[in-house]
């Protein structure tokens, strides 16, 4: 992600991101020196591309759009082909949460309507190899650039003697290792069992929800890569707290998540100037969602504990 913003950005560019994301997405944009401006999220978790392209309708200063898949639901990439066509900025998609989604036949990483796609290859996500990630890119000077960035801003070329190498411009050591790449390359042979299991978990899920309090993100949806099954619940009506169904599980030896606290509100964006954004449908969702457990390992006892658990506990409420 670093590396990506260092190649799309400028100094002091503004760029549209979400507040519904792991932290990496923004903190990229802060790195490279340039102003995140977070922008509302639509039903599905995703950032609202209509409200970006009013942004950018409004305002020719904008220079980036960073979206994330979230969950493994691909963003839009019919809006996503409108932004492009129409407004001369660059373009990210953290697909950290779809690596194997697809929309309308265009895979996730393919970089159809995007500069850059970024996976991370951290434990929880489809595959691992340890730490680490991947950028995929169509442009020959983006890929030359991250290459040289990786490795302490050094090129060599044909026509140099054999043993010289030039640095053009400061980089870095972000290699990831020969034995995390071995893990990595391993794992990858095994993706599409992986999603296939996530998407049958997901529909046990969605089956088991059907008719209850308990609202899906999205259902049956066979593109997602389901990196995570959220759920929503409106606690208004209710005498429980989400609190209460996380301690109540955890009790269970169940460990529900929350994805994401609205990253424009953490202190430290805060102390940017942030957190007051008008992002009023982040924050309606912040207050109800949450994530159940979903891992190509888990097996069907342990789902079907999940929900008798789960179901049980808010019948009760
Ligand atoms: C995991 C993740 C990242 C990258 O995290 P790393 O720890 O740098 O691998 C970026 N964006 C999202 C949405 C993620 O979930």
């Amino acid at each position: 992600m670093h590396l990506s913003s260092l190649c799309l950005l400028n100094e002091n560019d503004k760029v549209l991101t979400t507040p519904n994301s792991f932290l990496a997405t923004s903190n990229s944009i802060l790195f490279a020196q340039a102003k995140p401006i977070f922008v509302d999220i639509c039903d599905d978790g995703n950032i609202d591309l209509d409200l970006c392209i009013k942004m950018l309708e409004k305002d020719s200063s904008i220079k980036a759009l960073y979206g994330v898949s979230f969950s493994g639901n691909m963003i839009n990439q019919d809006k996503l082909k409108k932004i492009r066509e129409t407004f001369n900025i660059k373009i990210l998609e953290d697909n950290a949460h779809s690596l194997g989604a697809s929309f309308n036949h265009i895979k996730s990483g393919s970089c159809e309507n995007s500069d850059i796609s970024i996976f991370s290859f951290h434990p929880v996500k489809h595959i691992t190899s340890g730490e680490g990630g991947a950028i995929t890119t169509n442009s020959k000077e983006i890929y030359d650039k991250l290459i040289s960035l990786r490795s302490h801003g050094i090129i060599k070329t044909n026509d140099m003697k054999p043993w010289e190498y030039e640095m053009q411009r400061l980089g870095f050591n972000y290699r990831l290792s020969d034995i995390q790449c071995a893990l990595g390359i391993s794992q990858l042979k095994k993706i599409d069992e992986f999603i296939a299991r996530r998407i049958e978990i997901a529909k046990k899920y969605d089956k088991a929800f059907e008719g209850t309090i308990i609202k899906p993100l999205y259902r049956d949806n066979p593109n997602s890569s389901y990196h995570l099954y959220v759920v929503r619940i409106n606690f208004t009506k209710l005498k429980i707290t989400r609190e209460d169904i996380f301690n109540y599980l955890k009790n269970k030896k169940i460990n529900i998540q929350i994805h994401y606290m609205p990253i424009n509100k953490q202190p430290y964006y805060k102390s940017l100037g942030y957190g007051n954004e008008n992002t009023k449908v982040m924050d309606k969702y912040y207050e109800e969602c949450f994530s159940i457990p979903l891992y190509p390992s888990l097996k069907n006892e342990e789902v079907e504990y999940i929900i008798e658990n789960l179901s049980a506990y808010i019948n009760k409420c």
